[in-house]
């Protein structure tokens, strides 16, 4: 395997230098605020939401949850299952996610437990599989647990020519990473802004900012300037 602590840093620093800071996770502070509600429930039911669809999708729901003001657990819980998957009908498959949020908000009562709860534990919640998991102890708990999607699959594969199970990609992360909750945060959110500017399903390599280091695009002979 080629990779080293300081070639994934390196490829983290030329994304973020390209992209920008992605300060994910999404969250309408100022809904909570006049709610009263707490933000870490918002990133819960988006984590849920965004299961197989696109995050357009995902905005549409949460918009009519705000609408009604039922953006949190309570509203979730408190809402009829019918009226719920109706208003988070834009995420498709919305009758298993309407329950889905039901289950997680019930396990998840009161949010503070995501600071705790054991990851083996919450995969236990119906509808949470690693990916959510993971995604919901990073940006709602504020803990260690790097997020692999197909996308990070994607590029991982591409640019160091590796593949992996989950685990076994999430493990790779968390080794070679600093223990800098920023840096997990942002870096999963640059790869997926990475794989939909350029390393897309056919990647577009030329001016790629990871060209040079990447091995596939060394394959194809591209013409490269360093980072
Ligand atoms: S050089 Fe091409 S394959 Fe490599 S990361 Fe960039 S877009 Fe993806």
């Amino acid at each position: 395997m080629r990779s080293s602590k300081s070639e994934l840093l390196k490829v983290y620093e030329a994304l973020l230098e390209s992209y920008g800071k992605q300060n994910w996770w999404p969250v309408d502070e100022e809904y909570h605020r006049k709610a009263g509600s707490d933000p870490r429930e918002e990133i819960v039911i988006g984590a849920i939401l965004t299961q197989n669809t696109s995050w357009k999708n995902v905005e549409k729901a949460l918009e009519n949850l705000k609408r009604e003001n039922l953006l949190s657990f309570e509203g979730v819980l408190k809402t009829p299952l019918e009226k719920l998957q109706e208003l988070v009908r834009p995420s498709g498959y919305y009758r298993q996610k309407a329950r889905r949020l039901k289950e997680v908000a019930k396990a998840l009562s009161p949010i503070d437990k995501v600071r705790t709860i054991p990851r083996e534990e919450l995969l236990k919640v119906k509808g949470i599989g690693k990916e959510t998991a993971d995604a919901v102890l990073l940006y709602a708990g504020n803990r260690l647990f790097f997020v692999i999607d197909a996308y990070t699959k994607r590029i991982v594969s591409r640019v160091w020519g590796m593949e992996g199970s989950y685990e076994e990609l999430r493990k790779w992360f968390e080794a070679n990473l600093p223990k800098d909750l920023e840096v997990y945060k942002e870096f999963h959110a640059l790869l997926d802004e990475h794989a939909k500017r350029f390393c897309k399903k056919t990647p577009v390599c030329e001016g790629c900012p990871v060209r040079n280091i990447c091995i596939f695009a060394q394959k194809i002979k591209y013409n490269y300037q360093g980072i």
